[in-house]
């Protein structure tokens, strides 16, 4: 197959992959072809006859795997953003393969032999900082994956990461299914009172979309709290809204995870590990789990005690509706009412300020303008890898092209939930490549002729995944494994949280908070009122969130004496106890059958990462344009210090860099109002 678009590099401009040109019959060959190249590139390597030197050895590692990279950048693209039964079950190939190939090399003992004869000698070779960082990287690497194992333990090693590659795998299709097959379907609009007249009508569209033509369904989003909790006034219909959500995959993946953390805690106990929570962060930040449980332990209490603050407000107003006990599935709606009363806020009555092309051009652009001087682009005359992905070129300062942005905004069957940001093309000087990124998220379609209003956390989203692509854009290394967002995982939050900041900075959001009808600006004072209400929920959110991060803790930290889970659901409970956060109320942000960042897209232990950052987050957004620093100059600052170094140098060096000091806590603690 000469004509395979992934065998030769892209001709279009920044790299752009072929989409036009891209078949699913594409991919599997070009994984064979990807996968057997990178291995001759590695065993060329290992055999070659000259002693180790960084180029011959490191460099070359480096830039092996070319095509490999290429498909497995548009694949797992594809498989996010718009899967078909074909991709799904290609995946579930695929993946504990990428695994088996990824342990070829890492336990390769020829290959790791030249690294750790390099790596003996590193400050002997008159290496630049970050060819010095990625001799070292790629030692941890090699030594992380189990090269120092005696053949009997990297056997084992290599049938658990087929195994954990395959279960991920089928994790993910699982969720996929079961939010799919979860989803509510009502049979009059009737019974969606409390729904904006835009929210019936995407129903109806979205019944139709599935075949169900003149009925309206709800489609479950990947977080537990649904979003039409907040509006629905059939108590029944909420309560059979939430519990479709918090059961989904519990049948399916609940097993499957017990399994995923049983394995995960061998793995780690050969690496030398107590449990994979210890393997994982001894790579991250944070270093050990002792400094990960004292903080989110730190956070437990006056988290609960806000939330049942904020619980005895919300079962008063229930109350008077003559609801004995607050549920689960009350909690929006009456934090809605309250939030309403007591702010004059409504939050539907902010949509239509909130248009997707306007925010995104005269508010995510803009801001990034007044920032960083850039400048924006659609390029229609570039085709991604759907319709509804669009193209923008991004400009620098002086005018100079930087790279490539694709939005893709919309929800539809075949992208999976949540938001998110990856790369097509990472930026690298070795490579001489520029950066392709794309940015994720799941606004419900318009009816035809609608315009696509945004909520108030639709915006925050928004912002947010863009600061992940300003990471990717502003990346300036030389090597690719440092593009961008190859960071540690507790810190690649960090410049996306700090982008969420524009959203309400006046002067980005008078530019952009427009009626789309009428032109008129969104009032100030609403604005006032809406920070001081979001405030307000701030014990939900943080227990929600918290909860998660406790029940990924509790997963992952087992160590591999203890039983498999029988009963993950029994589990669940005992370890929200366990943590002090169990609230019936407040159900994690994710529960254990849905929870594909710990068990399918590499946040397994990680989940505590978000809060984590939101320390350095905290810290930042008072840091920016402070101190007679204007706006523009302190984004000069935070991409030369930070941004545009990826992972070439220590995370928290640059955090220092940045800030002129050690971060501390305080900045969160008073956003959360955990003091
Ligand atoms: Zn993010």
């Amino acid at each position: 197959m000469s004509d395979n678009p992934f065998f030769a590099p892209s001709t279009l401009v920044y790299e752009l992959p072929p989409f036009a040109e891209i078949r699913e019959e594409h991919y599997r060959p070009a994984f064979d072809r990807g996968m057997a190249d990178q291995l001759a590139e590695a065993a060329a390597i290992a055999a070659n006859p000259e002693p180790p030197t960084f180029e011959n050895t490191v460099v070359a590692l480096e830039r092996s795997g070319a095509v490999l990279r290429r498909v497995t950048a548009a694949f797992f693209n594809q498989d996010s953003s718009d899967t078909t039964p074909g991709i799904q079950e290609l995946d579930a190939e695929i993946s504990p393969r990428l695994a088996a190939h990824a342990d070829a090399i890492h336990l390769d003992a020829a290959l790791f032999a030249r690294l750790d004869a390099l790596h003996a000698a590193r400050h002997e070779l008159g290496l630049d900082a970050e060819s010095l960082r990625l001799l070292e990287r790629r030692h941890t690497a090699f030594v992380r994956a189990g090269a120092r194992l005696d053949a009997d333990g990297q056997r084992r090693l290599r049938e658990i990461n087929a195994e954990l590659a395959a279960d991920a795998a089928a994790f993910r299709k699982n969720t996929h299914d079961a939010s799919l097959a979860g989803a509510v379907a009502v049979d009059s609009a009737a019974a969606l009172d409390g729904l904006s007249a835009t929210a019936v009508a995407a129903a109806a569209e979205n019944a139709r979309a599935l075949g169900q033509d003149g009925r309206w369904v709800l489609s479950l989003k990947n977080f537990s709290n649904q979003s039409e909790l907040a509006a629905l006034t059939d108590r029944a219909l909420r309560e059979r809204l939430l519990t479709a959500s918090l059961r989904r995959g519990l049948d399916t993946n609940g097993p499957l995870a017990a399994r995923m953390a049983a394995l995960r805690a061998e793995r780690a106990a050969l690496l030398g590990h107590p449990s994979h929570a210890s393997y994982v962060v001894a790579d991250e930040t944070a270093g050990t789990v002792e400094a990960v449980s004292a903080m989110l332990g730190r956070l437990v209490a006056p988290a609960v005690a806000n939330a049942e603050r904020e619980a005895a407000d919300l079962a008063a107003a229930a109350a008077a509706d003559g609801i004995a006990e607050l549920a689960a599935h009350d909690w929006a709606f009456y934090a809605e009412k309250v939030r309403a009363e007591r702010y004059e806020v409504d939050t539907a009555a902010l949509r239509p300020y909130f248009e997707l092309e306007r925010v995104l051009r005269d508010g995510v652009f803009h801001a990034a303008n007044l920032a960083y001087g850039l400048t924006f682009t659609e390029r229609p005359d570039l085709t991604a890898y759907h319709p509804d992905a669009r193209v923008f070129e991004v400009f620098d300062a002086d005018g100079s092209a930087l790279g490539l942005f694709i939005g893709d905004f919309h929800a539809r069957e075949s992208k999976r939930g949540g938001a998110w940001m990856n790369e097509l093309v990472p930026q690298s000087r070795l490579l001489g490549t520029r950066p392709v990124v794309v940015n994720n998220l799941n606004i419900a379609r318009p009816a035809p002729g609608e315009a696509a209003l945004l909520s108030w956390d639709e915006v925050r989203t928004l912002f947010h995944e863009f600061g992940h692509a300003l990471h990717g854009l502003f990346s300036d290394v030389h090597y690719p494994s440092f593009a961008g967002t190859e960071v540690p995982r507790d810190f690649v939050e960090f410049p996306s949280q700090v982008n969420e900041m524009w959203m309400t900075r006046p002067e980005v959001l008078a530019h952009y908070a427009r009626h789309h009808v009428t032109g008129e600006p969104l009032d100030a004072a609403v604005v006032e009122r809406m920070l001081a209400a979001e405030n307000y929920g701030q014990g939900f959110r943080t227990v929600e969130y918290l909860a998660a991060a406790l029940l990924d803790w509790a997963w992952h930290t087992r160590t591999a004496a203890d039983p498999v889970v029988a009963d993950p659901e029994e589990f669940e409970a005992r370890a929200l106890a366990g943590a002090g956060i169990a609230l019936a109320a407040v159900p994690p942000r994710y529960r254990t059958g849905y929870f594909n960042h710990v068990f399918s897209n590499g946040y397994s232990a990680g989940y505590y990462a978000y809060i984590w950052s939101e320390v350095l987050d905290a810290e930042t957004v008072e840091w920016f344009g402070a101190n007679g620093r204007g706006v523009r100059e302190s984004g000069q600052l935070f991409r030369e210090r930070l941004l545009s170094r990826g992972g070439s140098r220590d995370a928290l060096e640059c955090v220092r860099d940045v800030l002129g000091r050690e971060p501390e806590i305080g900045p969160l603690l008073a956003r959360r109002g955990l003091e």
